[in-house]
């Protein structure tokens, strides 16, 4: 964070760090934003009133809470669960869980912050939120995640609600973690209410292709990157990092279009396979078997242990993984080694300074906000289902994703143009999900 905000914003900036004391990601995800906020101060200053940003970036309601569950040996744990309801100008809270053991305030308020731009940023009526646990979900049976899922829920259910507070997924939490959440609120509630979560398996309630809508919603936001530069997919050598949801559907996608997904990674190390990945061994291996992708088999595979998967040279590079996973370094490997087009799968996966690497080096940039947005546009598609009782074919919900990610990266695109600044994604992105969430705030008034 070694750029200098513009002087309108640092004095908004230095008063969130001092509000915030330790929470070194939601200071990161805070400071992205303020610093494409720059213009808006000289352009439209009715924008960058403080008035707006200091509610902006104070949270609407913060839950913490205590989940007690017990061990398939009968012993208690502790985790602790959070929900951070963070902005709900434009709809009800909308955003993922996340069971990882490196879950804190400081993440979900990260997470939660970015939800909001990036929600206002689909053009659907949602609001943003993110919510946790430091649960880590790795090496449990089914049954300990089931009494987890249980007494989480069994807090959560009083603060959630179709129109209060839409959880989904995220990191740790997928269909199994769903299903057990939904029917421990249908549960306690004594109510169907479809519409309190989303992300369900499609036999109750779920909508087609939300599964794989953050990954298909990635590449189709990268394809509208690269058909505005009039290239294409066809023929580009690819890296994925991650290989969980958002993972395995961009790897899909980008196969479906074309392109040769060469890399992926989990936290153990990543798999380089030069001709190609085989998708449906690590469909395979990573939503069925659950296991690591050491356990992989292809005569022209090798996995790494050692350095990182960005020292693969490739075209495209996807950071589907975690937070922070891309720095500076790895930026400048990327660059050295010809990569034209990076796009965020994950939630602020590149460092500011790895961003500042590609936007020198006339490298595409798509961030987080806008190239992972089909996820919870998706979401809001099925939260639209559930409310007319309807249920679309997967082809009609695909059509549905990748016109939203064209209108996202249009969105992007004009309002760059607009503020003067041509071709920044990063700035296109914050500055029209900020000025709509504004908007509402300011027509709904101090509250
Ligand atoms: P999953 O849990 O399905 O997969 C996460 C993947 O990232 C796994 O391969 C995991 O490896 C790897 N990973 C996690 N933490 C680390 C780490 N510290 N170091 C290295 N690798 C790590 O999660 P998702 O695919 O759902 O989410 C991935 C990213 O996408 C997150 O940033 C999430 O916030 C973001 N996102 C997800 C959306 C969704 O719809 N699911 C929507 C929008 C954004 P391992 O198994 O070894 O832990």
């Amino acid at each position: 964070m070694n750029e200098a905000l513009h002087p309108a914003m640092q004095p908004h900036f230095d008063t969130v760090v001092a509000r915030n004391p330790g929470e070194s990601e939601f200071h990161q995800a805070v400071y992205e934003v303020m610093l494409s906020l720059g213009p808006i101060a000289g352009q439209r200053p009715q924008y960058a009133q403080w008035s707006i940003l200091k509610r902006i970036c104070e949270p609407e309601r913060q839950i913490i809470f205590r989940v007690p569950w017990v061990t398939d040996k009968g012993e208690v744990e502790i985790n602790r669960g959070f929900r951070v309801e963070f902005n709900s100008a434009l709809g009800p809270y909308k955003g993922g869980l996340r069971f990882h053991p490196s879950v804190n305030l400081s993440i979900i308020k990260f997470l939660g912050f970015e939800q909001v731009f990036k929600n206002s940023l689909t053009g659907m009526p949602i609001g943003g939120g993110k919510g946790g646990s430091d649960f880590d979900p790795k090496g449990r049976s089914d049954a300990e995640i089931m009494r987890f899922c249980q007494s989480f829920m069994t807090e959560l259910y009083r603060h959630i609600g179709q129109y209060t507070d839409v959880p989904a997924g995220d990191i740790g939490v997928g269909g199994r973690e769903l299903g057990y959440l939904f029917g421990q609120y249908k549960r306690i509630t004594n109510r169907y209410e479809s519409g309190v979560l989303t992300g369900k398996g499609t036999s109750w309630g779920g909508s087609r292709v939300r599964k794989e809508a953050t990954g298909y919603g990635t590449v189709f936001f990268a394809q509208e990157m690269l058909k505005r530069q009039g290239e294409s997919f066809d023929g580009k050598r690819v890296v994925v990092s991650g290989s969980g949801n958002v993972a395995l559907y961009a790897i899909e996608k980008v196969h479906q279009l074309g392109g040769t997904v060469i890399a992926c990674s989990d936290s153990n190390g990543y798999l380089v396979d030069q001709n190609g990945l085989d998708l449906e061994q690590l469909k395979d291996l990573k939503e069925v078997r659950r296991e690591r992708l050491s356990a992989y088999r292809a005569d022209t595979a090798h996995h790494v242990t050692e350095g990182s998967i960005w020292d693969v040279e490739c075209d495209v590079a996807l950071p589907c993984a975690t937070q922070n996973e891309l720095n500076e370094t790895h930026a400048k490997t990327l660059v050295s080694n010809g990569v034209r087009l990076v796009a965020e799968g994950a939630n602020m996966p590149c460092t500011p300074d790895a961003i500042k690497v590609f936007q020198a080096g006339d490298v595409l940039f798509g961030p987080g906000k806008a190239s992972n947005a089909g996820g919870v546009a998706t979401s809001a598609l099925e939260m639209q289902q559930n409310a007319s009782r309807d249920s679309w074919s997967f082809d009609v919900t695909e059509e549905r994703l990748q016109q939203i990610m064209r209108d996202i990266h249009t969105r992007c695109v004009t309002t760059a143009e607009e503020f003067g600044d041509p071709g920044n994604y990063v700035a296109g992105a914050n500055l029209a999900g900020y000025m709509k969430v504004a908007d509402a705030m300011v027509a709904l008034g101090v509250i």
